[in-house]
């Protein structure tokens, strides 16, 4: 079965919410181990390995800081020790500071660049380091190893008030195609997917104040807002054989959001 990662172990970045646990989940559901990392709530990583223990598959929750390189280190140190070399990287961890430009406080976008952008670089040297010293393993997949951003549509999409955030994806675009171009030729697959509008924390007030749920509707032909399930499956095929020659690509999975359909017009 090429959609399987038995035998395989990943790490998600950003793992005890939102996309990263659903990331998390659906790689167990597709055979893998995976180490939960988090950087706030301990409760909620608890919460995403149990879910993948129900599954029958093993699972370790690891504090970290994606902007700091000590804490991505060890983080594949503990994966490592406690489960086994990593074949699949999930960068997935990610924030907004939003703000009007004028207003803009150099720490709100030093913190977004920090995390979205430079938080990907950090985990794409260490997975890339870390797949070369554990070499192929044919048994489990055709790829010596995995990597997988998390991005956005606002790496395409402009996004007035959040210009920290839409540099920070737009970043991480060129991050994700140039590692791929770098490494692609020893086996090393990366991609990215680039979600639209899933109902997380990250959105929760966008979602719950008055006509915030009608106005993100207008911007999704397919007429209904995200689950993190809907992007978890899609990282779980991009980690997977069944993707293998998929290389350097961004898949949108945002129900048509990055298709301006504004334009459509009152046809
Ligand atoms: P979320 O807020 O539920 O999840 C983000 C997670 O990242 C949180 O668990 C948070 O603790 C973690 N995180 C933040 N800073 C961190 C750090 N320094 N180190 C480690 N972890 C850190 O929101 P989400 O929607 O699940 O976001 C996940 C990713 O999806 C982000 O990169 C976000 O930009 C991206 N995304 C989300 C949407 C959406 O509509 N929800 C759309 C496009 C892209």
């Amino acid at each position: 079965d090429l959609h399987s990662l038995a035998g395989q172990v990943a790490v998600v970045t950003g793992a005890s919410a939102g996309i990263g646990r659903a990331c998390a989940v659906e790689l167990a559901r597709a055979g893998a181990d995976v180490a939960v990392n988090y950087h706030g709530s301990r409760e909620g990583a608890e919460e995403t390995v149990a879910m993948i223990r129900d599954l029958g598959r093993r699972a370790i929750a690891v504090q970290g800081d994606v902007g700091a390189e000590a804490d991505v280190a060890r983080l594949f140190d503990e994966a490592q020790e406690r489960l086994a070399p990593v074949d699949i990287a999930v960068s997935n961890a990610g924030l907004q500071r939003d703000a009007a430009l004028a207003d803009m406080s150099l720490e709100d976008w030093e913190t977004v660049i920090r995390t979205n952008l430079t938080g990907g670089f950090l985990m794409a040297r260490e997975a890339v380091r870390r797949f070369r010293t554990k070499g192929r393993r044919p048994e489990v997949s055709r790829a010596l190893g995995k990597l997988i951003f998390d991005s956005s549509v606002h790496q395409r999409i402009p996004w007035a008030f959040h210009v920290n955030y839409a540099a920070s994806k737009g970043g991480l675009k060129l991050l994700m195609e140039s590692v791929a171009q770098e490494v692609a030729a020893e086996g090393i697959r990366v991609n990215a997917v680039a979600p639209g509008a899933i109902a997380t924390d990250i959105n929760r007030s966008e979602r719950e104040k008055e006509g915030g749920r009608e106005a993100m509707l207008a911007l999704i032909p397919h007429g209904r807002v995200g689950d993190p399930e809907d992007v978890g499956r899609v990282v779980a095929f991009l980690a997977s054989d069944a993707s293998d020659y998929i290389v350097g690509q961004t898949l949108f999975v945002d129900g048509g959001m990055a298709l301006y359909p504004g334009f459509r017009g009152n046809g």
